[in-house]
Protein backbone atom coordinates (compact mmCIF):
# COMPACT_ATOMS: atom_id res chain seq x y z
CA UNK A 1 0.00 0.00 0.00
CA UNK A 2 0.91 3.66 -0.72
CA UNK A 3 2.42 5.46 2.20
CA UNK A 4 0.03 8.05 3.44
CA UNK A 5 1.38 11.60 3.77
CA UNK A 6 2.60 12.25 7.11
CA UNK A 7 1.27 15.72 8.92
CA UNK A 8 3.27 16.78 11.25
CA UNK A 9 2.00 20.49 10.91
CA UNK A 10 1.57 23.94 12.42
CA UNK A 11 -2.05 25.01 12.19
CA UNK A 12 -3.46 28.45 13.29
CA UNK A 13 -7.12 29.80 13.62
CA UNK A 14 -8.59 33.28 13.91
CA UNK A 15 -12.13 34.78 14.75
CA UNK A 16 -12.53 38.49 15.17
CA UNK A 17 -15.76 40.31 15.66
CA UNK A 18 -15.25 42.92 14.23
CA UNK A 19 -15.52 42.54 10.18
CA UNK A 20 -13.57 45.86 9.45
CA UNK A 21 -10.41 44.39 10.74
CA UNK A 22 -8.12 41.89 8.27
CA UNK A 23 -6.47 38.85 10.21
CA UNK A 24 -3.99 38.14 7.83
CA UNK A 25 -1.34 39.84 9.01
CA UNK A 26 -1.53 38.08 12.01
CA UNK A 27 -2.00 34.68 10.89
CA UNK A 28 1.57 34.94 9.47
CA UNK A 29 3.00 35.72 12.30
CA UNK A 30 1.55 33.07 14.01
CA UNK A 31 3.08 30.45 11.53
CA UNK A 32 5.88 32.62 11.47
CA UNK A 33 6.54 31.20 15.02
CA UNK A 34 5.52 27.84 14.14
CA UNK A 35 7.88 27.45 11.24
CA UNK A 36 9.52 24.25 12.68
CA UNK A 37 6.64 22.47 12.82
CA UNK A 38 6.86 22.71 8.96
CA UNK A 39 9.07 24.40 6.21
CA UNK A 40 7.94 22.72 3.60
CA UNK A 41 4.76 24.53 2.13
CA UNK A 42 2.58 27.71 3.81
CA UNK A 43 -0.62 28.73 3.21
CA UNK A 44 -3.08 31.23 4.57
CA UNK A 45 -7.06 31.46 4.11
CA UNK A 46 -9.41 34.20 5.10
CA UNK A 47 -13.22 34.78 4.92
CA UNK A 48 -14.46 38.51 4.16
CA UNK A 49 -17.83 38.75 4.53
CA UNK A 50 -18.03 41.01 1.23
CA UNK A 51 -15.82 39.45 -0.62
CA UNK A 52 -15.76 35.66 0.39
CA UNK A 53 -13.02 33.39 0.81
CA UNK A 54 -9.69 34.23 -0.10
CA UNK A 55 -6.44 32.30 -0.27
CA UNK A 56 -3.25 31.41 -1.11
CA UNK A 57 -0.28 28.87 -0.87
CA UNK A 58 2.91 28.47 -1.38
CA UNK A 59 6.22 25.88 -1.08
CA UNK A 60 8.98 26.60 0.81
CA UNK A 61 9.33 28.99 4.21
CA UNK A 62 6.63 31.80 5.26
CA UNK A 63 8.55 34.30 4.65
CA UNK A 64 9.34 32.65 0.52
CA UNK A 65 5.81 32.43 0.31
CA UNK A 66 4.00 35.27 1.24
CA UNK A 67 4.97 39.09 0.65
CA UNK A 68 2.74 41.71 1.72
CA UNK A 69 1.35 41.65 -1.90
CA UNK A 70 -0.27 38.72 -0.85
CA UNK A 71 -1.29 39.38 2.92
CA UNK A 72 -2.72 42.55 1.60
CA UNK A 73 -5.49 40.62 -0.69
CA UNK A 74 -5.99 38.31 1.99
CA UNK A 75 -8.83 40.00 3.61
CA UNK A 76 -11.35 39.22 6.21
CA UNK A 77 -11.61 39.02 9.75
CA UNK A 78 -11.79 35.09 9.82
CA UNK A 79 -8.73 33.09 8.92
CA UNK A 80 -7.13 29.91 9.14
CA UNK A 81 -3.20 28.88 8.17
CA UNK A 82 -1.20 26.34 8.06
CA UNK A 83 2.72 25.43 7.61
CA UNK A 84 3.33 21.55 6.11
CA UNK A 85 6.31 19.72 6.96
CA UNK A 86 8.96 17.94 4.57
CA UNK A 87 8.91 14.26 4.54
CA UNK A 88 11.06 12.43 1.71
CA UNK A 89 8.07 11.74 -0.29
CA UNK A 90 5.41 14.41 -2.41
CA UNK A 91 6.73 17.82 -2.11
CA UNK A 92 4.56 19.29 -4.11
CA UNK A 93 1.74 22.52 -3.90
CA UNK A 94 -1.41 20.10 -4.49
CA UNK A 95 -0.70 19.07 -1.18
CA UNK A 96 -0.39 22.35 0.49
CA UNK A 97 -2.94 23.51 2.96
CA UNK A 98 -5.58 25.06 3.75
CA UNK A 99 -7.27 22.44 2.13
CA UNK A 100 -10.29 24.37 0.10
CA UNK A 101 -13.42 23.30 -1.27
CA UNK A 102 -16.91 24.97 -2.26
CA UNK A 103 -20.44 23.27 -2.62
CA UNK A 104 -22.53 25.74 -4.12
CA UNK A 105 -23.32 28.33 -1.80
CA UNK A 106 -20.52 28.05 0.42
CA UNK A 107 -16.79 26.64 1.34
CA UNK A 108 -15.58 24.80 3.23
CA UNK A 109 -11.21 25.33 3.83
CA UNK A 110 -9.27 22.99 6.81
CA UNK A 111 -6.31 22.95 7.87
CA UNK A 112 -4.81 19.70 9.54
CA UNK A 113 -2.22 18.59 11.69
CA UNK A 114 -1.81 14.86 12.15
CA UNK A 115 -2.67 11.41 10.01
CA UNK A 116 -5.23 9.47 9.25
CA UNK A 117 -4.25 5.63 9.68
CA UNK A 118 -7.84 4.59 7.57
CA UNK A 119 -7.64 7.24 5.25
CA UNK A 120 -7.13 4.85 1.90
CA UNK A 121 -10.20 3.29 2.48
CA UNK A 122 -11.93 6.50 3.41
CA UNK A 123 -10.48 7.86 -0.07
CA UNK A 124 -11.58 4.87 -1.99
CA UNK A 125 -15.27 5.44 -0.34
CA UNK A 126 -14.96 9.45 -1.63
CA UNK A 127 -13.73 8.24 -4.89
CA UNK A 128 -16.55 5.75 -5.69
CA UNK A 129 -18.98 8.31 -5.05
CA UNK A 130 -17.46 10.28 -7.79
CA UNK A 131 -14.85 12.67 -5.58
CA UNK A 132 -11.81 13.67 -7.50
CA UNK A 133 -8.59 14.04 -5.47
CA UNK A 134 -5.68 16.42 -6.17
CA UNK A 135 -3.92 15.33 -3.74
CA UNK A 136 -2.32 12.43 -2.23
CA UNK A 137 -2.90 14.03 1.49
CA UNK A 138 -5.63 12.68 3.97
CA UNK A 139 -6.03 16.26 4.73
CA UNK A 140 -7.96 16.57 1.28
CA UNK A 141 -9.76 13.30 2.53
CA UNK A 142 -11.17 14.61 5.99
CA UNK A 143 -12.02 18.04 3.40
CA UNK A 144 -14.02 16.30 1.43
CA UNK A 145 -16.26 13.98 3.89
CA UNK A 146 -16.83 16.91 5.51
CA UNK A 147 -18.12 18.83 2.28
CA UNK A 148 -20.43 15.52 2.03
CA UNK A 149 -21.28 15.64 5.40
CA UNK A 150 -22.49 18.94 5.53
CA UNK A 151 -25.08 18.68 2.66
CA UNK A 152 -26.10 15.13 4.25
CA UNK A 153 -26.57 16.92 7.76
CA UNK A 154 -29.00 19.76 6.14
CA UNK A 155 -25.63 22.29 6.77
CA UNK A 156 -25.98 21.68 10.24
CA UNK A 157 -21.85 22.35 11.11
CA UNK A 158 -21.97 20.52 14.12
CA UNK A 159 -23.65 17.12 13.39
CA UNK A 160 -21.20 17.00 10.32
CA UNK A 161 -18.01 17.55 12.37
CA UNK A 162 -19.32 14.61 14.08
CA UNK A 163 -20.11 12.44 11.45
CA UNK A 164 -17.13 12.76 10.07
CA UNK A 165 -14.67 12.63 13.51
CA UNK A 166 -17.14 9.70 14.19
CA UNK A 167 -15.01 7.78 10.93
CA UNK A 168 -11.95 9.28 11.64
CA UNK A 169 -9.27 6.50 13.08
CA UNK A 170 -5.94 8.68 13.40
CA UNK A 171 -4.42 12.00 14.85
CA UNK A 172 -6.13 15.53 14.25
CA UNK A 173 -6.19 18.69 15.25
CA UNK A 174 -8.07 21.08 12.74
CA UNK A 175 -8.87 24.72 12.17
CA UNK A 176 -11.53 24.71 9.59
CA UNK A 177 -13.83 27.67 8.22
CA UNK A 178 -17.21 26.73 7.08
CA UNK A 179 -20.35 29.40 6.00
CA UNK A 180 -17.29 31.99 7.35
CA UNK A 181 -17.48 30.72 11.12
CA UNK A 182 -14.31 29.21 12.34
CA UNK A 183 -13.91 26.01 14.10
CA UNK A 184 -11.81 24.22 15.91
CA UNK A 185 -11.36 20.31 16.31
CA UNK A 186 -9.24 18.19 18.14
CA UNK A 187 -8.59 14.29 18.36
CA UNK A 188 -10.40 12.51 21.03
CA UNK A 189 -7.06 11.46 22.08
CA UNK A 190 -5.22 14.64 22.28
CA UNK A 191 -2.28 12.99 20.30
CA UNK A 192 -1.77 16.54 18.12
CA UNK A 193 -1.75 20.04 20.44
CA UNK A 194 -4.01 22.69 19.81
CA UNK A 195 -5.28 25.75 22.26
CA UNK A 196 -6.72 28.84 22.15
CA UNK A 197 -5.84 32.26 23.05
CA UNK A 198 -7.82 35.85 23.26
CA UNK A 199 -6.83 38.96 22.17
CA UNK A 200 -8.82 42.49 22.08
CA UNK A 201 -12.42 41.23 20.09
CA UNK A 202 -10.19 37.94 18.60
CA UNK A 203 -9.87 34.27 19.22
CA UNK A 204 -7.10 32.52 18.12
CA UNK A 205 -6.12 28.67 17.92
CA UNK A 206 -3.02 27.36 17.72
CA UNK A 207 -0.64 24.24 17.61
CA UNK A 208 1.76 25.76 20.09
CA UNK A 209 1.35 28.55 22.88
CA UNK A 210 4.67 30.26 21.22
CA UNK A 211 1.66 31.49 18.25
CA UNK A 212 0.29 33.15 20.75
CA UNK A 213 3.19 35.43 22.07
CA UNK A 214 4.56 36.45 19.57
CA UNK A 215 0.98 38.37 18.79
CA UNK A 216 0.51 39.38 22.29
CA UNK A 217 -2.20 37.13 23.34
CA UNK A 218 -3.58 35.71 26.27
CA UNK A 219 -3.27 31.68 26.40
CA UNK A 220 -7.07 30.63 27.65
CA UNK A 221 -6.66 26.94 27.46
CA UNK A 222 -5.99 24.04 25.44
CA UNK A 223 -8.57 22.41 23.24
CA UNK A 224 -9.75 19.37 25.50
CA UNK A 225 -9.38 16.04 23.81
CA UNK A 226 -12.63 15.41 21.71
CA UNK A 227 -13.64 18.69 21.68
CA UNK A 228 -14.98 21.33 19.10
CA UNK A 229 -14.40 25.00 19.58
CA UNK A 230 -16.87 27.60 17.80
CA UNK A 231 -17.55 31.38 18.29
CA UNK A 232 -21.15 32.13 18.12
CA UNK A 233 -22.39 35.18 19.80
CA UNK A 234 -18.01 36.04 20.07
CA UNK A 235 -17.64 33.94 23.08
CA UNK A 236 -16.26 30.61 23.03
CA UNK A 237 -19.03 27.49 22.52
CA UNK A 238 -17.60 24.15 22.98
CA UNK A 239 -19.15 20.73 21.89
CA UNK A 240 -17.81 17.55 23.21
CA UNK A 241 -17.38 14.46 20.53
CA UNK A 242 -19.34 11.37 21.38
CA UNK A 243 -16.25 9.61 21.63
CA UNK A 244 -14.87 12.39 23.72
CA UNK A 245 -13.75 10.88 27.04
CA UNK A 246 -13.93 7.66 25.72
CA UNK A 247 -10.90 6.87 24.26
CA UNK A 248 -7.37 6.36 25.98
CA UNK A 249 -5.57 10.14 26.29
CA UNK A 250 -2.63 9.56 23.82
CA UNK A 251 -0.26 12.65 23.91
CA UNK A 252 2.67 12.51 21.97
CA UNK A 253 6.27 12.45 24.02
CA UNK A 254 7.77 13.51 20.83
CA UNK A 255 6.22 17.12 20.83
CA UNK A 256 8.19 17.34 24.67
CA UNK A 257 11.35 15.60 23.39
CA UNK A 258 12.06 17.61 20.18
CA UNK A 259 9.64 18.36 18.01
CA UNK A 260 7.73 21.91 19.78
CA UNK A 261 9.59 24.86 20.49
CA UNK A 262 10.87 25.02 24.15
CA UNK A 263 8.77 28.36 25.02
CA UNK A 264 5.80 26.39 24.37
CA UNK A 265 3.27 24.87 27.22
CA UNK A 266 1.53 21.82 25.79
CA UNK A 267 -1.20 20.58 27.96
CA UNK A 268 -0.11 22.21 31.09
CA UNK A 269 3.36 21.21 30.23
CA UNK A 270 6.44 23.39 29.87
CA UNK A 271 8.73 22.03 26.60
CA UNK A 272 11.60 23.72 28.01
CA UNK A 273 11.27 22.70 31.53
CA UNK A 274 10.46 19.14 30.36
CA UNK A 275 13.81 19.08 28.38
CA UNK A 276 15.53 20.66 31.79
CA UNK A 277 14.37 16.97 33.45
CA UNK A 278 15.27 14.93 30.78
CA UNK A 279 18.82 16.77 31.29
CA UNK A 280 18.89 16.30 35.21
CA UNK A 281 17.15 12.46 34.84
CA UNK A 282 20.17 11.43 32.55
CA UNK A 283 22.50 12.77 34.93
CA UNK A 284 20.92 10.08 37.26
CA UNK A 285 21.09 7.45 35.12
CA UNK A 286 24.55 8.22 33.69
CA UNK A 287 26.72 10.34 36.72
CA UNK A 288 29.81 10.61 33.82
CA UNK A 289 33.23 11.93 35.33
CA UNK A 290 33.16 14.65 32.78
CA UNK A 291 34.94 18.73 32.22
CA UNK A 292 32.06 19.87 29.38
CA UNK A 293 28.76 19.13 28.65
CA UNK A 294 27.57 19.95 25.26
CA UNK A 295 24.56 20.51 23.52
CA UNK A 296 23.61 19.44 19.75
CA UNK A 297 22.23 22.62 18.88
CA UNK A 298 19.49 23.79 18.94
CA UNK A 299 16.69 21.14 20.30
CA UNK A 300 19.10 19.80 23.03
CA UNK A 301 20.14 22.92 24.76
CA UNK A 302 17.61 22.92 27.87
CA UNK A 303 18.94 18.99 28.14
CA UNK A 304 22.56 19.80 28.49
CA UNK A 305 21.70 22.24 30.74
CA UNK A 306 19.55 20.59 33.11
CA UNK A 307 22.43 17.59 33.23
CA UNK A 308 25.08 20.51 33.67
CA UNK A 309 23.64 21.78 36.41
CA UNK A 310 22.17 18.35 38.24
CA UNK A 311 25.95 17.37 37.91
CA UNK A 312 27.99 20.39 38.43
CA UNK A 313 30.48 20.39 35.24
CA UNK A 314 30.13 23.25 33.41
CA UNK A 315 28.09 23.67 30.18
CA UNK A 316 29.64 24.69 26.99
CA UNK A 317 29.06 25.17 23.15
CA UNK A 318 31.02 22.70 21.40
CA UNK A 319 28.88 22.34 18.01
CA UNK A 320 27.89 25.85 16.01
CA UNK A 321 24.72 25.60 14.28
CA UNK A 322 24.69 27.74 10.78
CA UNK A 323 21.12 29.20 11.41
CA UNK A 324 20.83 30.40 8.40
CA UNK A 325 20.82 27.27 6.75
CA UNK A 326 17.44 26.11 6.02
CA UNK A 327 16.51 23.48 3.60
CA UNK A 328 20.13 21.86 1.68
CA UNK A 329 19.23 19.65 -1.29
CA UNK A 330 19.38 15.90 -1.28
CA UNK A 331 22.91 15.53 -2.17
CA UNK A 332 23.89 12.93 -4.71
CA UNK A 333 26.98 11.90 -3.68
CA UNK A 334 28.26 10.82 -0.04
CA UNK A 335 30.83 13.62 -0.27
CA UNK A 336 28.14 16.28 -1.03
CA UNK A 337 26.05 14.66 2.04
CA UNK A 338 29.25 15.58 4.52
CA UNK A 339 29.83 18.97 2.96
CA UNK A 340 26.12 19.49 3.85
CA UNK A 341 26.78 18.65 7.84
CA UNK A 342 29.03 20.72 7.81
CA UNK A 343 27.45 23.97 6.54
CA UNK A 344 24.94 23.48 9.39
CA UNK A 345 27.29 22.27 12.31
CA UNK A 346 31.19 22.90 13.21
CA UNK A 347 32.56 22.22 16.47
CA UNK A 348 34.60 24.62 18.03
CA UNK A 349 38.01 22.69 18.31
CA UNK A 350 39.52 24.89 21.01
CA UNK A 351 36.64 23.96 23.29
CA UNK A 352 37.15 20.23 22.88
CA UNK A 353 40.39 18.98 22.33
CA UNK A 354 42.01 16.85 25.18
CA UNK A 355 38.57 17.44 27.07
CA UNK A 356 36.10 14.24 28.35
CA UNK A 357 33.20 15.37 26.97
CA UNK A 358 29.21 14.82 27.62
CA UNK A 359 27.58 15.54 24.32
CA UNK A 360 23.63 15.16 24.68
CA UNK A 361 21.10 15.11 21.92
CA UNK A 362 17.32 14.94 21.65
CA UNK A 363 16.81 11.45 19.92
CA UNK A 364 18.73 9.12 17.23
CA UNK A 365 16.01 8.39 14.73
CA UNK A 366 17.61 6.52 11.74
CA UNK A 367 21.62 6.93 13.89
CA UNK A 368 23.17 9.24 10.19
CA UNK A 369 22.89 12.21 11.93
CA UNK A 370 24.10 11.31 15.08
CA UNK A 371 27.47 8.76 12.82
CA UNK A 372 27.94 11.91 10.81
CA UNK A 373 27.92 14.57 14.15
CA UNK A 374 30.25 11.89 16.16
CA UNK A 375 32.82 12.20 13.27
CA UNK A 376 33.09 16.02 13.43
CA UNK A 377 33.19 16.15 16.99
CA UNK A 378 36.28 13.29 16.59
CA UNK A 379 38.18 15.91 14.46
CA UNK A 380 38.37 18.28 17.04
CA UNK A 381 40.01 15.56 19.40
CA UNK A 382 38.28 15.18 22.93
CA UNK A 383 39.73 12.82 25.16
CA UNK A 384 36.64 10.54 25.74
CA UNK A 385 33.03 10.99 24.19
CA UNK A 386 30.10 10.06 26.24
CA UNK A 387 27.02 10.34 24.18
CA UNK A 388 23.52 10.60 26.06
CA UNK A 389 20.37 10.47 24.42
CA UNK A 390 17.48 12.49 25.94
CA UNK A 391 14.85 9.82 23.83
CA UNK A 392 14.18 6.12 24.41
CA UNK A 393 15.50 3.75 21.61
CA UNK A 394 13.14 4.73 18.93
CA UNK A 395 11.91 1.14 17.82
CA UNK A 396 9.07 1.30 15.66
CA UNK A 397 7.33 3.99 12.95
CA UNK A 398 5.00 6.83 14.33
CA UNK A 399 1.71 6.73 12.04
CA UNK A 400 0.19 9.53 13.44
CA UNK A 401 1.96 11.99 11.68
CA UNK A 402 5.54 12.26 12.65
CA UNK A 403 7.36 11.07 10.45
CA UNK A 404 10.12 8.70 12.23
CA UNK A 405 11.00 5.97 9.81
CA UNK A 406 10.17 2.74 8.57
CA UNK A 407 11.12 -0.20 10.68
CA UNK A 408 14.10 -1.24 8.45
CA UNK A 409 15.47 2.21 8.91
CA UNK A 410 15.28 2.43 12.35
CA UNK A 411 18.46 1.98 13.88
CA UNK A 412 17.71 0.78 17.61
CA UNK A 413 15.03 -1.66 15.53
CA UNK A 414 17.57 -3.56 14.33
CA UNK A 415 20.69 -2.80 16.66
CA UNK A 416 21.56 -3.33 20.52
CA UNK A 417 22.97 -0.17 22.24
CA UNK A 418 25.92 -1.92 22.53
CA UNK A 419 26.14 -2.50 18.75
CA UNK A 420 25.16 1.11 18.21
CA UNK A 421 28.04 2.69 20.60
CA UNK A 422 30.26 0.15 18.77
CA UNK A 423 29.32 1.61 15.29
CA UNK A 424 29.44 5.12 16.57
CA UNK A 425 32.97 4.35 18.25
CA UNK A 426 32.67 6.42 20.95
CA UNK A 427 33.41 6.03 24.96
CA UNK A 428 29.63 5.55 26.04
CA UNK A 429 26.39 5.29 24.88
CA UNK A 430 23.34 6.11 27.41
CA UNK A 431 19.66 6.38 26.00
CA UNK A 432 16.61 7.52 28.77
CA UNK A 433 14.94 5.20 30.10
CA UNK A 434 11.09 4.87 29.21
CA UNK A 435 10.54 5.39 33.52
CA UNK A 436 13.00 8.29 33.39
CA UNK A 437 11.58 10.13 30.25
CA UNK A 438 7.70 9.89 31.82
CA UNK A 439 8.85 11.39 35.00
CA UNK A 440 10.67 14.23 33.09
CA UNK A 441 7.45 14.95 31.08
CA UNK A 442 5.39 14.74 34.24
CA UNK A 443 2.24 12.95 33.10
CA UNK A 444 1.12 10.00 34.03
CA UNK A 445 2.15 7.09 31.60
CA UNK A 446 -0.66 6.20 30.17
CA UNK A 447 -1.97 9.52 28.98
CA UNK A 448 0.94 9.48 26.99
CA UNK A 449 1.39 7.75 23.45
CA UNK A 450 4.71 5.78 23.19
CA UNK A 451 3.51 3.62 20.10
CA UNK A 452 7.64 4.82 18.44
CA UNK A 453 9.08 3.61 21.92
CA UNK A 454 6.74 0.03 22.37
CA UNK A 455 4.71 -0.39 19.97
CA UNK A 456 2.26 -0.11 21.89
CA UNK A 457 -0.35 1.98 19.45
CA UNK A 458 -3.49 3.76 20.68
CA UNK A 459 -5.51 2.99 17.74
CA UNK A 460 -5.66 -0.05 15.14
CA UNK A 461 -3.23 0.28 12.62
CA UNK A 462 -4.64 -1.21 8.93
CA UNK A 463 -2.11 -4.17 7.53
CA UNK A 464 0.65 -2.79 5.34
CA UNK A 465 0.51 1.11 6.04
CA UNK A 466 3.37 2.06 5.43
CA UNK A 467 5.42 4.83 7.53
CA UNK A 468 7.32 7.99 5.58
CA UNK A 469 10.67 8.80 6.61
CA UNK A 470 10.97 12.67 7.64
CA UNK A 471 13.78 14.73 5.55
CA UNK A 472 16.61 15.16 5.95
CA UNK A 473 20.08 15.68 3.73
P1 LIG B 1 18.70 10.50 12.54
O1 LIG B 1 19.05 9.61 13.69
O2 LIG B 1 19.74 10.62 11.52
O3 LIG B 1 17.37 10.08 11.93
O4 LIG B 1 18.50 11.98 13.10
C1 LIG B 1 18.00 12.22 14.37
C2 LIG B 1 17.97 13.71 14.62
O5 LIG B 1 17.07 14.35 13.71
C3 LIG B 1 17.43 13.99 16.01
O6 LIG B 1 18.49 14.29 16.87
C4 LIG B 1 16.51 15.17 15.84
O7 LIG B 1 17.24 16.37 16.06
C5 LIG B 1 16.10 15.12 14.40
N1 LIG B 1 14.80 14.42 14.25
C6 LIG B 1 14.36 13.37 14.92
N2 LIG B 1 13.14 12.98 14.48
C7 LIG B 1 12.81 13.82 13.51
C8 LIG B 1 11.67 13.95 12.68
N3 LIG B 1 10.65 13.09 12.75
N4 LIG B 1 11.65 14.97 11.79
C9 LIG B 1 12.70 15.81 11.68
N5 LIG B 1 13.80 15.75 12.44
C10 LIG B 1 13.86 14.76 13.35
Amino acid sequence: MQGEMEDKCGIVGFHCSDDSKNMASFVYYCLYALQHRGQESAGIATFDSEKGLNYYCGMGLITDVFRDYEIHNLTGNKAIGHVRYSTTGQSKLENSQPFVTDFGDGFIAMAHNGDIVNSEELRNELINEGFYFKSDSDSEVICYMLKKAHYDNNKDVLDAIESVCKKLVGSYALTILVDGELYGVRDPMGIKPLAIAKRDDEFILASETVAFDVINADYIRDIVPGEVVYFKNDEINSHMLESAGKCKLSHCMFEYVYFARPDSTIDGINVYETRMNIGRQLHKLYPIDADLVIPVPDSSIPAAIGYSRASGIPYGEGLIKNRYVGRTFIMPTQEERELAVRVKLNPIKEAIKGKKIVLIDDSIVRGTTSKQLLNLVKEAEPAEIHFLVGCPPVMAPCYYGVAMATKKELIAANYSVEEIQKQLDIDSLGYITLPALVEAIGMPKENLCLGCLNEEYPTEIPEGLEAETYYKP
